[in-house]
């Protein structure tokens, strides 16, 4: 049993299905994609660049599938993933308009009782819970928004048809990465844009262009180095950070490196130095180095002032990647409003109230995030030994092995969620990592007779330990991020995700599976 048909689901469904298993994926969407069906907002894209964020199993997909931008366009990624559900036949497995309420484990008969929205029981030996990191929107709870008599939307439920804001005074609620990516799209459509900053994030031009004949030609001649470099990197891409440390390089071989990696565009530029994460000297170079750039751009420097974080180290949120956002604040009919200066008190009939004044507005936009990691999961009842509640488990953290396995709960695994390298790394390539060792392991226990693979509490709590050992080791507990659970009110405050690189993790999983599952129990 597959929960979710985004990247994650459709892969399991087609790997599983090779296997020769019998495999039922449940969708509460209509369509495949997950994130990318959802998230359809006006200047939605990829980070991660478009060779990259894609499927590397088949070498056919790779081959045939032709990506026409740097970053290509929500859009383009959906089409992207329909093609690939198409070719493979997938969508036959899919049920769809179904949610999974609850997963009950039989303890004796070691089987998930899976029950569905639809009122569909099935019973499962392995549930795969592919139900995606950042797959439950967050709506503040501000008072009196829903007495706003114009229209609300939300970034990551955006309306099939899109919207039209021509000659519209709209408001956006947020300015992570799903604000800063529609920011500028809006402003040009607006006759008025008011954008509600609380934090302001760092965010890196994308430079995005479109992908000549000849690039798209020599990516595909050269995918397997691509790949190869992918899986042995820091982040799931085929880049490699300078060679020298931050202050062992040169001032000119600083800027130059910084400037390189300025060009190459987004949220690498966190990976410019290897040490730029861990040292906060380090750490400030390129945080100057950003500032240069940002205040260049921008006409007012009370504005850049605003713009410009202060509150966290660079890159200790992820780096949004943006297409003109900052020039965007140059324009006549763009205001920005600090929420942290003048808080937003209340929403009514016409508009937003903040402690300085009353804006009118037609629409809102709220940009404001996800219960990332642990959100989705929470709604779904797991029960798994003595009856025991997956978000009881989890009340003071997430608290899993390898991002895998959870005690007291054998044969449930977990994708691209926490404990795992997960959002930190180009999660198309995580997400086959993911399903080739769960495929890998269940084909063990089938080579040798045995039903069932549960994490040992003692492998549980040291998998614990040495996320937390590695995140403290780094800058990024210094941020109030939702790698944090900071965005949740009264979530947890832990670091939720394997910092330690996606080649080094993906070697730790390998070595767990070399040594019989070391960590796990095999029933
Ligand atoms: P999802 O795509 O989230 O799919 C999960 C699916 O499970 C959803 O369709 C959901 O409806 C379904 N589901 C959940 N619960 C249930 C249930 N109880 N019953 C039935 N179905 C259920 N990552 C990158 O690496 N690079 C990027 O450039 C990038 N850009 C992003 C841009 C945006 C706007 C967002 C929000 C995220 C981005 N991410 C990016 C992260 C992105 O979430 C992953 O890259 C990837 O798409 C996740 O795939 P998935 O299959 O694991 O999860
Ligand atoms: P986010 O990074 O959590 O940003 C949410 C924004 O909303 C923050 O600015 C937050 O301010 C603000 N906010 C929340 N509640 C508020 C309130 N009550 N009042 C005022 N402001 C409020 O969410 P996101 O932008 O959707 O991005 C989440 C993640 O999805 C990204 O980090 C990235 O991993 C992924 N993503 C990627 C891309 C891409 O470029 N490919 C695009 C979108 C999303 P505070 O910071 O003060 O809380």
């Amino acid at each position: 049993m597959v929960v979710g048909a985004g990247f994650a689901g459709l892969y399991a469904l087609h790997k599983f299905r090779a296997q020769g298993w019998s495999v039922r994926v449940f969708e509460a969407a209509p369509e495949v994609g997950g994130t990318w069906y959802f998230n359809r907002y006006p200047g939605a894209r990829c980070d991660v660049e478009s060779l990259d964020y894609c499927y590397s199993f088949s070498d056919d997909l790779q081959q045939e599938w032709t990506w026409t931008e740097k970053y290509a366009t929500q859009a383009e990624i959906l089409d992207y993933i329909k093609w690939v559900a198409d070719k493979l036949d997938l969508r036959a497995g899919v049920t769809f308009n179904t949610r999974v309420v609850s997963a009950v484990l039989d303890e004796v008969a070691l089987r998930w009782t899976v029950t569905t929205d639809s009122g569909e029981v099935v019973c499962a030996r392995f549930v795969v819970m592919a139900t995606g990191p950042l797959s439950s929107p967050l709506t503040p709870d501000i008072a009196g928004l829903d007495t706003f008599a114009g229209e609300v939307y939300h970034t990551a439920d955006w309306p099939q048809g899109g919207v039209d804001f021509t000659g519209k005074r709209v408001g956006v609620i947020g300015t992570g990465s799903s604000g800063i990516q529609s920011i500028p799209i809006i402003a040009e459509q607006a006759d008025q844009l008011v954008v509600f900053q609380r934090t302001p994030n760092y965010s890196v031009p994308a430079g995005n262009r479109p992908l000549s004949a000849d690039e798209v030609a020599h990516a595909k001649a050269t995918y397997a180095e691509r790949r190869r470099m992918s899986w042995r990197s820091g982040g799931g891409s085929p880049h490699v950070a300078h060679p020298k440390l931050t202050m062992e390089a040169t001032p000119e071989e600083r800027r130059e490196a910084f400037e390189k990696r300025w060009q190459l565009g987004g949220v690498l530029f966190s990976k410019t130095f290897a040490d730029q994460m861990i040292d906060l000297d380090a750490n400030e170079e390129a945080r100057k180095f950003y500032e240069e750039k940002v205040r260049a751009v921008i006409d007012d420097p009370g504005v850049a002032d605003l713009l410009i974080p202060n509150d966290h180290p660079i890159g200790t949120k992820r780096i949004c990647t943006d297409t003109n956002y900052f020039q965007t604040f140059n324009r006549p009919n763009v205001r920005l409003v600090s929420v942290r200066e003048t808080p937003i008190e209340t929403v009514d009939a016409t508009g937003i109230n903040t402690s300085r004044e009353h804006v009118d507005l037609d629409a809102i936009v709220l940009a404001t995030g996800f219960d990332a990691l642990t959100g989705t999961l929470a709604k779904i009842d797991i029960v798994g030994r003595g009856g025991q509640r997956l978000v009881d488990d989890w009340a003071e953290g997430p608290r899993t092995y390898l991002g895998l396995g959870v005690d007291g709960f054998p044969n449930l695994f977990l994708v691209s969620g926490p404990g795992a390298p997960a959002v930190l790394a180009n999660m198309v390539l995580h997400a086959e990592a993911h399903i080739n060792w769960i495929a890998e392991a269940i084909a063990h226990l089938d080579a040798h007779d045995l039903v069932g693979i549960e994490a040992t509490p003692e492998a549980v709590d040291n998998w614990i330990a040495e996320c937390n050992r590695r995140a403290e080791a780094t800058l990024f507990p210094r941020a109030n991020s939702w790698y944090m659970g900071a965005n949740v009110p009264g979530k947890p405050r832990v670091f939720m995700l394997f910092i330690g690189g996606f080649g080094v993790y993906l070697d730790i999983c390998a070595e767990v599976a070399g040594a019989g599952y070391k960590g796990f129990s095999l029933i």
